[in-house]
């Protein structure tokens, strides 16, 4: 079997997250989810940074591998409004029907919850998934080193991405308040994901999102 890549992309139109610190998170990412998952799958896992925002088109046309992660501002300006979230899974369609349109209402509450770095939209039977991370309350807990907590808070929506916790929250990396020290994913979350990943490879994007209508009527 060939060597697929798994795409980590952060968008960050607002130019929020310096060069420097991108390239500590990415390598630490990368490092951390080669040695979780690359020999057992054949995935390599590649993190991207891109500050030119994605059309609507293109949200559209993310492939099963690609994880889009958004970089906003909660509170500090330029604050972004909980509509543009929304507007954007459903750019990313992300369906509004069934058990996946729960998670419009959700993102709805995140986004506005004073606590919570972020959110991932789960792919649930497809792999329509997308993320946010609130990079001011990245920086605004001081008692992290941002490098540190940006790679949990990372790791952590990838793994809501690939279906981990999405019903509640567990423990360490996957902690409903994501710690600032290294921790990884309990035994559980990282069968998810692993289990998440090998069924994506397994269908293409059109059998995925046939299941996906099918299970979110
Ligand atoms: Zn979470």
């Amino acid at each position: 079997m060939a060597q697929e890549t798994v795409n980590i992309i952060l968008v960050d139109r607002q130019r929020l997250l310096k060069a420097s610190l991108f390239s500590d998170v990415k390598s630490k990412v990368e490092t951390d989810l080669n040695r979780l998952f690359r020999n057992e799958l054949k995935l390599s896992f590649n993190m991207l940074y891109r500050a030119v925002d994605a059309t609507t088109n293109e949200r559209a046309s993310f492939r099963k591998f690609d994880f889009v992660i958004y970089i906003f501002n909660q509170k500090d300006p330029p604050r972004t409004d909980v509509r543009e979230i929304n507007q954007i899974m459903q750019d990313h369609q992300i369906r509004d029907k069934g058990e996946a349109g729960k998670f419009y209402r959700i993102a709805q509450e995140e986004w506005r919850r004073d606590a919570g770095e972020g959110i991932g939209i789960p792919p649930l039977t497809g792999y329509r998934k997308v993320g946010f991370i609130k990079m001011d309350f990245i920086f605004r807990r001081t008692t992290c080193e941002p490098k540190d907590f940006l790679t949990n808070v990372v790791k952590h929506e990838f793994g809501h991405m690939c279906n981990a916790a999405i019903i509640s929250h567990t423990k360490q990396l996957m902690a409903l308040s994501v710690p600032c020290l290294w921790v990884d994913y309990l035994p559980e979350d990282r069968a998810r994901i692993f289990a998440t990943l090998r069924y994506l490879q397994s269908f293409n994007e059109q059998q995925l999102d046939k299941q996906y209508i099918k299970s979110n009527p």
